[in-house]
């Protein structure tokens, strides 16, 4: 990917690709990449995929206005005290937020937590390996998009080593150290949240008990992939 040092023409380069995946269409979804005691911002309900440099916010630590565009039409993201979250309780330096398909799906066929494992992709998720469970925690939507900002906190402090969380019906916001690593925890997140759909679909579990050589748990089919 492009590493562009320019956090605002990064996040409309980043938002076309996420456009091509269906993570950001139909004006949902956001991206924000910090910079020093700043947050660049995409704005609310836009075409992502066709946004500009000059149409950013800048957003402080507090989530007050520091920059903002010409456009007097342009609002502030409705994800950004959601953004701020990640921010100031996990050192995020880029936040995605996504409306994947593949994440809404797996809202649905998990109760209070996704959980899969034994999948190479586990291993781009920072701090974990092969061997790991891999478990997002999921809260539930609200009718305004500000108004999941605290059950978010609630989350982010119960599952201190996840990198993103889900929300029902809805998708999921993901982040990373800096927006090369978000980007790609995002991706592999994805990947994953589509995995499980269909080894769901499969009647497959997504989670491996005992090991990866219970060959009970080996076959399609077993019907042992019900809700956990
Ligand atoms: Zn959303």
């Amino acid at each position: 990917m492009t590493t562009h040092p320019d956090p605002a023409v990064l996040i409309c380069d980043l938002a076309r690709s996420f456009y091509d995946l269906g993570w950001v269409s139909g004006t949902g979804g956001g991206i924000c990449i910090r910079t020093g005691d700043n947050v660049v911002m995409a704005p609310s309900g836009v075409q992502k995929e066709r946004m500009q440099p000059g149409e950013m916010f800048t957003v402080a630590l507090d989530g007050s206005i520091v920059d903002r565009p010409d456009d007097p039409a342009l609002r502030l993201s409705e994800c950004s005290s959601l953004f701020l979250k990640a921010i100031n309780l996990r050192g995020a330096g880029a936040v995605i937020h996504s409306h994947s398909l593949h994440a809404v799906m797996a809202t649905l066929l998990f109760d209070e937590e996704f959980s899969i494992s034994h999948l190479e992709m586990i291993k781009g998720i920072e701090g974990m390996g092969y061997h790991d469970r891999l478990v997002v925690p999921i809260i539930e939507n609200t009718a305004r998009e500000c108004d999941l900002a605290d059950a978010l906190e609630e989350a982010i402090l119960a599952y201190p080593a996840t990198h993103a969380v889900l929300v029902r019906r809805h998708g999921a916001y993901i982040w990373g150290r800096d927006a090369v690593r978000a980007k790609t925890q995002a991706e592999c997140y994805d990947y994953l949240f589509h995995a499980a759909v269909e080894m769901r679909r499969l009647g497959m579990p997504t989670t491996v008990e005992g090991g990866i050589d219970d060959a009970s748990v080996q076959t399609a089919g077993t019907g042992v992939g019900g809700r956990r």
